[in-house]
């Protein structure tokens, strides 16, 4: 079994996100043709102040002034009017000097979170979570924008050379930020893929048929020894467990053996769901 290790991947893709927002071409265009902006920039929009959201936003920060993004923090009260965020996202979607805009999820129960996410322009939607975007993705147009998490988890198969092609992927979870992209992203890479959630029948059965597990649930799900030999398990979820602990979807020390790569919790896909976000924020569209 080879741990795949997503802290010290992430550093290595971090270091070279580093050197292409130092380069003199940053993104997908050169920085003169960006419209105004001289190098990435971030803006990230926290509205309340629950504490895990503030701890997602700091890490985000310190993760883009590490790789040379520039970013900013716009902060609102948690009683704040729908439509006055609204109004902050357009502002940004026609600012020439911001190339990055994301809110940080979850938000007050005033605000709909869709007209939000419809608000952001696609060119500038780093969590890659527009309808535009997400469309591309179903008809196999290139978004502007992959959802991070996924994407992280198919860099991090990439540096370990794992391929994709022909093989059987079972993702357990539906989400929109994790299962769906990340069943299209294993489709586009010719993977078979099946998508379950919590009313599939024979969850166990399907498991022991999957080459890759991508499990995003946030319950122990994967427990007994029910993965193929050699097969590749993904473990998304992380949750503390009865002890306060911070645990994964996947019993890793049952697992483990059975298996010929998996990802450690901490240490897997979190990091690599930072770096990901960061090759998003480097990206200049205009
Ligand atoms: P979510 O929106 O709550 O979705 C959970 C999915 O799990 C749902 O599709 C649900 O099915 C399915 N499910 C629940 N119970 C199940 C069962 N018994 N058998 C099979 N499927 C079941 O969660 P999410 O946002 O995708 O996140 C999932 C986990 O990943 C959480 O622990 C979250 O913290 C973690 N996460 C980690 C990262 C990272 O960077 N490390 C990023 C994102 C999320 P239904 O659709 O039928 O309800």
């Amino acid at each position: 079994m080879n741990i795949l290790d997503g802290k010290k991947t992430s550093e290595k893709i971090l270091e070279r996100i580093k050197k292409r927002v130092s380069a003199p071409l940053a993104g997908e265009v050169s920085r003169s043709d960006a419209g105004g902006a001289e190098i990435p920039h971030l803006v990230v929009i926290l509205v309340g102040d629950n504490p895990a959201s503030k701890v997602y936003v700091r890490n985000k920060q310190k993760a883009a002034e590490k790789v040379g993004i520039k970013s900013t923090v716009i902060e609102f009260d948690s009683n704040i009017k729908e439509q006055i965020l609204l109004d902050k996202i357009i502002e940004l979607n026609n600012d020439n000097t911001v190339t990055g805009i994301l809110v940080q999820l979850p938000l007050p129960e005033q605000i709909d979170k869709n007209k939000v996410i419809l608000t952001i322009s696609p060119k500038k939607d780093v969590d890659g979570f527009h309808p535009e975007n997400v469309g591309r993705l179903a008809i196999g147009m290139e978004p502007y924008f992959y959802p991070a998490t996924p994407q992280g988890i198919l860099m991090l198969l990439d540096e370990y050379n794992i391929t994709l092609e022909g093989k059987h992927a079972v993702v357990i979870g539906r989400s929109n930020i994790v299962g769906k992209p990340m069943a299209q992203m294993l489709l586009k890479r010719n993977a078979t893929v099946t998508i379950c959630h919590s009313h599939t029948p024979n969850l166990d059965e399907i498991i022991k048929t999957a080459d890759i597990v991508v499990s995003a649930v946030g319950k122990k799900i994967v427990r007994c020894k029910m993965v193929k030999k050699n097969s590749v398990v993904i473990d998304v979820g992380i949750f503390k467990d009865t002890n306060g602990k911070l645990t994964g979807d996947v019993d890793f020390d049952i697992v483990s053996p059975t298996c010929g790569f998996i990802t450690p919790v901490p240490g897997g896909v979190g990091p690599m769901t930072i770096a990901s976000l960061m090759y998003n924020a480097s990206k200049v569209y205009r």
